[in-house]
């Protein structure tokens, strides 16, 4: 069996949670979490950045930091994981969904605009697959409406958007950005997250809503000389141990990101070669980079791709689909305005996203390569 995804280890995961363990402090802040913050800051050029126990949780912090409240609407994108939403409707947010591009599953940046109203507290964007959101057009957009921006970069570790000659992290653009270690993603501690704090001004509070509320962080720094409860919060904080599995992870990340890049231009290479029309390939535009994370191809209908998974289950590939979009969602169907939204529909009913990870041999690729391709010319 062709599994969809197999987490990679890279090989020092246990020797640094062993001298986690023997460094005593097991709890959450301790060496192996300042050293991953510190690496990322300086890998990516992030303000500060806080480990958290999955981008869900990153999330959920971003809303209190914005203090989103009942009544106030938050833009997000409608095919996106539920995690996006979820943190804004617990905070009493209305969700006013968008669309997806017709080209790409992201967000329809140019249909954003119009969403906007008095009442809009926030724009979320997600860079699907680790491709970038038009960060340019999305902040003048946000900026001249002057709406804080949340990136979903759940997907995006080591991804840019490009502009003119420089490059630039996706995670550092919006206030806040809520990154992903869970399993399924390139950098992984099973599971794991990350809220990214672009914001000086927004530091102080997102370390106290890390820390249950309390003021906890600066005391262990010495800043002041008791510690008690300060605000809200929670407990957002990972084990020492899991911060240190995800530190061999971030030191292998140049040879893991190589890799599926790697992985990612063999299937492009492979379907290009075939040069059907019937099946469409991702789209990486030109202000974007792309990080390996995900290949996915486009078929014609919702009745082939399900035909099609079946096919290759049968033939030990697992490949699959995502995401019922969320403006569909049991939960948010009677809430939603009704607005249709086309594309995030289309990309529902007809992506199919292929097995893409580490141990991938290019025989296996090509194995589903031809799996697929027959399957096609024969339906
Ligand atoms: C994986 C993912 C999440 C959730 O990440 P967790 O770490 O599992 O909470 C959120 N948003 C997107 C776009 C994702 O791909």
């Amino acid at each position: 069996m062709i599994p969809f995804n197999k987490p990679h280890i890279t090989g020092r995961e246990l020797e640094f949670i062993s001298d986690a363990v023997d460094c005593g402090h097991i709890s959450g802040n301790g060496k192996y979490t300042k050293l991953c913050q510190q690496l990322v800051e300086q890998q990516w050029g992030f303000h500060k950045c806080l480990l958290t126990t999955s981008c869900t949780d990153a999330l959920e912090m971003a809303a209190i930091l914005l203090d989103i409240k009942p009544g106030d609407e938050v833009i997000i994108p409608s095919f996106t994981f539920v995690s996006t939403a979820l943190a804004f409707v617990r905070q009493g947010a209305k969700i006013v969904f968008a669309d997806s591009r017709f080209d790409h599953p992201g967000i329809d940046e140019a249909a954003i605009e119009k969403l906007i109203t008095k009442k809009t507290r926030a724009i979320v964007v997600v860079h699907y697959a680790g491709v970038a959101t038009d960060m340019k057009l999305l902040m003048e957009i946000a900026n001249r409406h002057q709406i804080p921006v949340v990136e979903d970069a759940a997907q995006a570790i080591d991804s840019y958007f490009i502009n003119g000659d420089s490059k630039q992290a996706l995670g550092s653009f919006g206030v806040l950005s809520a990154f992903s270690f869970h399993e399924t993603k390139n950098i992984q501690s099973g599971e794991g997250g990350m809220l990214v704090i672009n914001d000086p001004k927004l530091v102080k509070r997102a370390e106290i809503i890390w820390e249950k509320g309390t003021n906890r962080a600066e005391f262990f720094r010495g800043e002041v000389n008791k510690y008690g409860w300060v605000d809200t919060g929670s407990s957002f904080l990972p084990a020492d141990t899991i911060a240190a599995f995800l530190y061999a992870q971030l030191l292998d990340f140049k040879n893991i990101q190589l890799k599926r890049i790697e992985l990612w231009n063999n299937y492009q290479r492979l379907f290009e070669s075939w040069d059907s029309d019937r099946v469409k390939l991702p789209l990486i535009p030109d202000y974007a980079t792309n990080n390996g994370h995900m290949f996915y191809v486009l078929l014609e209908s919702y009745d082939l791709r399900q035909k099609l998974i079946q096919h290759l289950k049968a033939n030990d590939v697992l490949a699959v689909f995502h995401y019922l979009p969320l403006h569909a969602s049991p939960y948010y169907m009677d809430k939603h305005d009704g607005r249709k939204l086309p594309n995030a529909s289309y990309f529902a009913d007809n992506l199919l996203r292929l097995p893409l990870f580490y141990e991938l041999s290019f025989e296996q690729q090509q194995y589903i390569f031809s799996l697929i391709s027959a399957f096609i010319k024969r339906n």
